[in-house]
């Protein structure tokens, strides 16, 4: 099992009709880099920092942000690492970042948008991440993006922080999250703002079907084959598509058997999962075949 394990690893993971899949790992924490390599990740696709931020009384400053960004970059380079910026609200708080309360937080100060009213955060995480890239291949992905402006804003201060790194800063690819349906909607408009997207399906699925992703007596809808969830994924490879930008796919939908196949079938480029989700994925879509993938798109 273990010598089959490091064989699949080395094999690429390409559908049996000759479609290549790009498959890349979520991580937290960069100490998980090696599993991503040892099961065969040829990324990092989801970089989730909010977990260096997690569990401490304070909040970490720009160097050891730093720290943790160039040793993802470096423990993975040449692959790329997509590293998303700051993530809290909704469902997720810092105990040394107290935040207002609110009726609604899934559909309040969270993501992207608490992160441009807080310069302080985004700064010190922006020379961060610009440092890193300088020591592998990283690229920045931004969260709960619903409108063009939000990723016109936050280019701007990227660009403006850049500037003052001056050598300092590597180059990057700024990337659009997925995961309001209104940015699958205008996909297109957004498509034209960014170097890549990832759609972040656990979010995307909650604010389609309305359905709490943390409330057990709704998860019944909460399925990402539900029809309506597919056709804003169809929309999104299309315009990304169209102008030429990769999509990839974050959320736990990505490393799940059920859903592999739709995800193909709609023309993703990368399936991003827990590093122990790899292997199995990558069998499955070595087995795939074109009327597989045409199966679970039927109707649609
Ligand atoms: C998602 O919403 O699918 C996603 C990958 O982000 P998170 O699960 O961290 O909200
Ligand atoms: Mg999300």
């Amino acid at each position: 099992e273990a010598a089959g394990l490091a064989r699949l690893r080395d094999l690429p993971a390409v559908t049996a009709y000759g479609r290549k899949v790009m498959l890349a790992a979520n991580l937290a924490r960069a100490a998980e880099a090696r599993a991503a390599l040892e099961a065969g990740a040829e990324g990092v696709g989801l970089f989730r920092t909010e977990f260096l931020f997690l569990d401490r009384p304070d909040l970490p400053g720009e160097e050891e942000q730093f720290a943790e960004y160039r040793a993802v970059a470096e423990a993975m380079a040449p692959r790329p690492v997509v590293i998303r910026t700051l993530d809290i609200g909704g469902d997720k708080f810092l105990p040394a970042l107290p935040l207002p309360r609110e009726e609604n937080p899934f559909l309040g100060w969270r993501g992207i948008r608490l992160w441009l009213d807080r310069e302080d955060l985004a700064v010190p995480q922006i020379r961060a991440l610009l440092r890193a890239a300088r020591h592998g291949e990283v690229h920045i992905l931004l969260p709960m993006v619903a409108d063009v402006s939000e990723v016109r804003r936050a280019r701007a201060l990227i660009e403006r922080v850049r500037a003052g790194l001056g050598e300092a800063a590597g180059p990057y690819k700024l990337g659009i999250m997925v995961e309001v349906p209104a940015a699958a909607l205008a996909a297109d408009r957004l498509a034209a703002e960014a170097e890549f997207f990832s759609i972040g399906t656990n979010d995307l699925v909650q604010y389609t079907l309305a359905a709490d992703r943390g409330n057990p007596k709704v998860a019944a809808l909460s399925d990402p084959l539900h029809p309506a969830v597919l056709r804003l994924i169809d929309m999104t490879v299309r315009a990304a598509h169209a102008r030429g930008i990769p999509v990839a796919v974050c959320g736990d939908a990505a490393g799940d058997p059920r859903v592999i196949p739709a995800l193909v079938a709609l023309g993703v480029d990368e399936l991003s999962m827990p590093p122990a989700a790899i292997p199995a994925a990558k069998r499955q879509v070595r087995s795939l075949t074109e009327a597989d993938v045409q199966a679970a798109i039927r109707g649609l």
